[in-house]
């Protein structure tokens, strides 16, 4: 699966990527498809933890964890090494 970028040059389509397609791009939230990454994954956390639209409940931690659990393949660290 290539990249599809929007008018605006984000990334539409990171579900279905591999962290190698997405690391320092622009890329459009794959929880809520509304919030942009100006570079990602920089910001993931503070967005998961309350703002995302896509994760559900309210603790941040589980929030973060959820975000993370469903999004792993896109997080270099997916094997374990690092953030
Ligand atoms: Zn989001």
């Amino acid at each position: 699966m290539q990249p599809i970028r929007r008018s605006d040059g984000a990334i539409d389509n990171a579900v279905h990527l591999m962290a190698r397609d997405v690391a320092r791009e622009t890329v459009v939230c794959h929880g809520c498809r509304e919030f942009v990454f100006m570079m990602w994954p920089f910001g993931w956390d503070v967005h998961s933890a309350s703002r995302c639209a896509g994760i559900g409940g309210s603790d941040p931690e589980k929030r973060k964890l959820e975000f993370k659990r469903r999004f792993r393949h896109l997080f270099r660290d997916a094997r374990g090494s690092g953030r």
